[in-house]
C-alpha cells in the first residue's frame, strides 16, 4: 500500500525527429503500474489516501462497461485493501451477468479484483450525481468514498500535477489526450509559463474548457478539436492502421480511445506545419491499454482490422 502510493516518475522516450527538427518524446506513464496504469494511477493516489484518512471501507465510482477508470479503481482497491463498487451504465448488462462478464474483458477484470457492480439504465446514469440518487446508493452500499465518473476531482488533479518533472520544463509543448480534462489541468498546474499544453479531446463536445478552468487558473493551453474520429470510442481503419504501424516501428502500444488519437493527431499536425522548426514536444502516454481487448472484439464482429496487441494479458 505505502509502496503502491509512493511517488513515481516515468521515463521520457525519444520517438522521432521530423523534418524541420521537430522532436517528439513520449512520457511512458503506461509503465507506472501493470494494472493501475497511466493517469488513472495519478488520479487515484490522493483520493485513496483521503478515503483511508476518512476511515471509509469502500470506494464507489461510475463508468461505462469498458472504462479504464473502472478497471483501475478495481485494481487499486484490491491492492490497497479497500472494497470497490462500480455503478455501470447499461442495466441490460446485469440481466445475464455471468454471460456478459465473459464477453467483457474490463468487467471481467474488475470482477476478478473483487469489485461489486450495480448496473443502471442510461437515464439513471445521467442522474447519478443528484442528491436523490446518491441517497439511494448510500442506503444500498453504506458509507462509501465517492469518485466521480472518469475520476476527476481536486485530489485527482493534484495527483496529475506529479506527471511532469522539473526536467520537462525544456519542452515547448506538452500534449495529452483529454476525457474529463483533469489530467490536462494537472499538467497545466506544473507547466512552465513558456510551455503550451495541447489537449486532444477523445470525444465531441465543448464542456472541457469549463472543466479545465475549474481546476487550473493557467491559460497556457489549447484544445486541438479535430482528432476525436467521430466521438468517444469511435475508431476507423486509418486510426487502427496508424496504431499498428506505430507499434511495429517503435514497439510501443497505443490505445484506440485516447493515446492513439493523440499521437495520430501530433503526426498529422507536424505534417500540416503546426509546429515551428526546432520545436520539442512531450506527449503523455496516459495508459489505457486494457481497453484494447474490448475494441478488438467489436472490430472482429464487424470483420474489420484489429489492433495488434503487445500485451494480450491486459
Ligand atoms: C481516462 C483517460 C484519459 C482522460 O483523462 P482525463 O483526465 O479524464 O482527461 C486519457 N488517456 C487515457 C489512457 C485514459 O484512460
Amino acid at each position: 500500500m505505502e509502496e503502491f502510493l509512493a511517488f513515481k516518475s516515468s521515463p521520457n522516450q525519444f520517438i522521432i525527429e521530423f523534418p524541420g527538427r521537430t522532436r517528439l518524446y513520449l512520457k511512458r506513464e503506461d509503465l507506472l503500474h501493470p494494472e493501475v496504469s497511466g493517469n488513472k494511477f495519478r488520479k487515484l493516489k490522493y483520493n485513496l489516501k483521503e478515503a483511508f484518512q476518512q476511515n471509509k471501507d469502500s470506494l464507489l465510482t461510475f463508468g461505462g462497461a469498458y472504462s479504464n477508470h473502472i478497471a483501475a479503481t478495481a485494481a487499486a482497491g484490491k491492492i490497497s485493501g479497500i472494497k470497490t463498487i462500480g455503478v455501470i451504465r447499461g442495466e441490460e448488462l446485469g440481466v445475464n451477468f455471468e454471460k456478459n462478464l465473459l464477453g467483457n474483458p474490463t468487467l471481467k477484470f474488475a470482477h476478478s479484483c473483487g469489485m461489486r457492480f450495480l448496473f443502471i439504465s442510461r437515464s439513471d446514469f445521467r442522474e447519478k450525481a443528484t442528491p436523490d440518487f446518491q441517497q439511494k446508493l448510500k442506503e444500498k452500499f453504506g458509507d462509501y468514498y465517492m469518485l466521480p465518473e472518469g475520476g476527476t476531482n481536486a485530489l485527482a488533479v493534484k495527483g496529475c500535477a506529479e506527471i511532469l518533472d522539473e526536467d520537462d520544463k525544456d519542452f515547448d509543448f506538452i500534449a495529452c489526450a483529454a476525457g474529463t480534462g483533469g489530467t490536462m489541468a494537472g499538467l497545466l498546474n506544473t507547466s512552465g509559463k513558456h510551455q503550451k499544453i495541447l489537449g486532444f479531446p477523445a470525444l465531441k463536445g465543448d464542456f472541457l474548457e469549463t472543466e479545465v478552468q475549474k481546476f487550473s487558473l493557467r491559460k497556457n493551453y489549447q484544445f486541438i478539436l479535430n482528432y476525436h474520429f467521430g466521438g468517444y470510442a469511435k475508431v476507423d481503419s486509418e486510426l487502427i492502421n496508424f496504431i499498428n504501424k506505430f507499434q511495429k516501428n517503435y514497439q510501443i502500444q497505443l490505445d484506440p480511445i485516447y493515446t492513439g488519437k493523440l499521437v495520430f493527431g501530433i503526426f498529422d499536425l507536424v505534417k500540416k506545419g503546426f509546429f515551428a522548426p526546432g520545436t520539442s514536444i512531450l506527449a503523455i502516454h496516459t495508459g489505457g491499454l486494457q481497453g484494447i481487448a474490448g475494441i478488438n472484439k467489436r472490430l472482429k464482429q464487424k470483420k474489420l482490422p484489429q489492433i495488434r496487441n503487445l500485451e494480450p494479458g491486459q
